[in-house]
């Protein structure tokens, strides 16, 4: 279907100046209408051979524009504004005369309209930012320069039928990602609504029209639950002595539809609270007092009651959300507002306007703080990037808007990260992410980004995802993305080391893995274990699953080697051999085949033993845990002498990669002051990293500290410690390792 019946926003027949003028005096009735007809001849004088793509007459555009601003109830400046505003940029007439004709406040707010109308958000990535840094700045002198704008807005995406194809998406766009939030963001809901569902109608055709085609085939069952709801709180106020309210209920527009679904990924049929229903009541007091009839009429569902009376938002929209399981054990949605607030909410910062007292909307703009600090930041204009770095653009207020360095503004959820951020520009990306700096400044992977920043993602080619950054990330992607690794990764490191696990084993029979995978004698354990692929084997020996004694259990084992003697020679050698050789011998082995090394980075089945503590540098070994993976431990640790040498792996520092490790170094010194000021001067000398220090004194009335400090290497250690002799006063330096006190 390319018209569906119920398309919103028809087209209607052309409005003259009588139409425009009673629409004004309707909410205005002592409006200087002399100065609409000036502007309204003018503009039809200046505009009269030209022609809109779809054939009519151009004029009907700034008409329909006044329309809008009358609509919103804006002074008769502002609507003259709106019939002169393309005069200047298409036709003859120049702003000397425009200000010559309607005086210079007329002429000021046409430039304004202008210069924005000039700018295109669809330019290179970096004259995005500035773009937008440029609109703000007209917005912040006078708010009816953005006014007009969104008006100018609303009436060409009415009427984008008429152009081509690709023009529309890109208009459509760019409304999506400029002038809907822009609307929102000063609380025109009523506009930005219109602009969302007229975007999404050219940015996904597909999906516009065939929502369309779903509600309105639901239309006629929605009506009856609709009228069903509206009667029962209609009743119920009645009831209670509430006479003078006013209840509504209203399909959500399309584009909150789309929103919901592709958030929760739902089908059009799971989507329920279709109709918004709203109750308008005359004082604050009768809000709560209704919230709680009708929370005492139906069950409301936890956590999604909201007080934007008690806390309204940042664009001043004042209401009580709440949502209820109504009749059917439906979800609906009921907003409790006065009004006062309901004026608000519809018209944002217009309804606040008051034409009446003749206060003009510039000085309006002191109400909406954020406005405010930019017009501070206005007066001393500096160059864009400076701006971008410096100012925090809290423009949109449900979501973040982030800078990419480029000046691209990508949209997060609140709460988002840099891995978030990360992960959005590319995999690869996000997979490395060790950081990143936020207008120019380090911050950590947990820091909460902010609209306006400007993030730019630090990488390093050792970093991996691990499964800490799941509480980190906000977006979809990012966690799914982080999943997949881990997922991947876990796989990999088990099966690694459940072949060496597995070939451990079999020597002691004097098998050799290889050899029986070639024979297929693993067949009857993957089967006996209900497992697909000897990978699967592997890699549950690995994570500690499956013993691989039991695994071997299942091996149809070759005669002659589990012979008596054969079994017997195994013994002697097992047994005959102090455990310290053993540790060696099979260290000695497998350098040859150092498959697991220890970055620098924790690995997710690598972690360092805390009763030892090694740095890189350190000879260590691994010992294989029962599905913890790999502790590491130094060779000296007396905890190794103790554990099953046929679990412990040779390992092997991957000395390229630059890392950190905590160690704990004990000084004894002499009781002096600034003797720790020397000492730690010293370790931040070394450009090492104190993370604690810890100072006692023993009876002898020397001085015991403690530092935890964190270290690249042994080498790095050995340096600190030795220059740490060196700072007079100090007796004895000495690394900390438990048990070998
Ligand atoms: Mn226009």
């Amino acid at each position: 279907m390319s018209t569906p019946p119920t398309l919103p926003f028809t087209q209607k027949k052309p409005r003259k100046l009588a139409d425009l003028t009673a629409c004004v005096k309707t909410y205005n009735p002592n409006a200087d209408t002399q100065l609409i007809e000036k502007a309204y001849r003018f503009s039809e004088e200046v505009h009269k051979n030209q022609k809109r793509s779809s054939g009519e007459s151009y004029f009907h555009h700034p008409i329909e524009v006044a329309f809008i601003i009358a609509e919103l109830e804006l002074d008769t400046v502002s609507v003259a504004t709106a019939l002169l505003h393309d005069t200047v940029e298409d036709t003859v007439a120049t702003l000397e005369q425009i200000e010559k004709e309607f005086g210079l406040e007329i002429a000021t707010l046409v430039d304004g309209v202008t210069k924005i109308s000039q700018i295109s958000f669809q330019t290179s990535e970096e004259k995005q930012a500035e773009n937008f840094r440029k609109m703000v700045f007209a917005m912040a002198k006078d708010l009816r320069v953005i006014l007009v704008k969104l008006a100018d807005r609303t009436h060409n995406m009415r009427t984008l039928q008429h152009l081509k194809p690709d023009k529309q998406a890109r208009i459509a766009q760019e409304t999506l990602d400029i002038y809907a939030p822009l609307a929102n963001r000063l609380g025109l809901s009523a506009m930005k609504r219109e602009l969302e569902d007229l975007s999404l109608r050219y940015t996904k055709p597909e999906i516009y029209y065939k929502l369309v085609a779903q509600v309105s085939k639901k239309l006629k069952e929605r009506d009856q639950y609709t009228q069903d709801v509206l009667a029962m709180i209609e009743g119920a106020l009645h009831e209670h002595g509430y006479n003078n309210a006013t209840v509504t209920g209203r399909p959500k527009h399309f584009y909150s539809i789309h929103k919901k679904m592709e958030k929760r990924n739902l089908a059009y049929d799971q989507v329920y609270d279709l109709t918004g229903f709203r109750v308008v009541l005359e004082t604050v007091e009768q809000c709560y007092g209704v919230l709680g009839l009708i929370h005492s009429l139906w069950t409301p569902v936890p956590g999604r009651f909201k007080d934007y009376i008690a806390i309204p938002k940042a664009n001043f929209y004042q209401s009580l959300h709440t949502t209820v399981v109504g009749p059917g054990g439906e979800k609906i949605e009921i907003q409790i507002r006065t009004k006062e607030m309901h004026d608000t909410a519809e018209r944002g910062i217009a309804a606040h306007w008051a034409y009446k007292e003749e206060k003009s909307l510039s000085q309006e703009t002191s109400k909406f703080s954020w406005l405010n600090r930019l017009v501070e930041w206005n007066k001393d204009l500096q160059d864009p990037n400076e701006f971008l770095e410096t100012v925090k653009l809290d423009l949109f207020s449900e979501d973040v808007y982030i800078f990419t360095p480029k000046g691209k503004v990508i949209e997060f959820p609140q709460g988002a990260t840099p891995l978030d951020f990360a992960y959005t520009i590319h995999t690869d990306l996000g997979h490395h992410c060790i950081g990143a700096k936020v207008n120019g400044r380090m911050v950590p992977l947990k820091y909460k980004l902010k609209s306006g920043d400007t993030v730019e993602v630090l990488t390093s080619p050792n970093q991996t995802p691990n499964k800490d950054w799941l509480k980190l990330v906000k977006t979809s992607r990012a966690k799914s993305k982080i999943r997949q690794f881990i997922k991947v990764q876990e796989h990999e490191n088990s099966k690694v080391l459940g072949e060496m696990i597995l070939e451990k084993e079999l020597k002691k029979e004097d098998l050799r893995f290889k050899t029986l995978l070639k024979e297929g004698l693993f067949e009857p354990a993957i089967e006996a274990f209900s497992l697909r692929s000897i990978e699967d084997l592997l890699s549950a020996i690995g994570y500690g699953k499956l013993s691989v004694r039991k695994v071997i259990g299942k091996i149809p084992l070759p005669a002659k080697e589990n012979s008596p003697e054969a079994k017997e020679a195994r013994e002697t050698k097992e047994t005959k051999r102090p455990l310290q050789k053993i540790v060696e011998e099979a260290s000695k082995k497998s350098t040859t085949r150092q498959v697991v090394k220890v970055k620098g980075i924790e690995d997710l089945l690598v972690h360092f033993a805390r009763c030892c503590s090694p740095v890189p540098g350190d000879s260590v070994i691994g010992f294989i845990t029962r599905g913890r993976g790999i502790s590491v431990h130094t060779r000296k640790c007396p905890k190794i002498f103790d554990s099953d040498p046929h679990r412990l792996i040779d390992i092997e520092w991957d000395m390229t990669t630059p890392s950190e490790r905590a160690v704990k170094i004990r000084v004894i010194c002499e009781d002096r002051p600034g003797l720790l000021a020397d000492m730690s001067g010293v370790i931040k000398d070394q450009e090492a990293n104190i993370t604690r220090a810890q100072i006692g004194t023993t009876k002898d009335k020397k001085a015991v500290c403690l530092f935890s400090i964190s270290i690249k290497n042994l080498n790095h250690l050995s340096k600190i410690i030795s220059a740490l002799e060196g700072v007079p006063g100090v007796l004895r330096v000495e690394r900390v390792q438990k048990k070998q006190q």
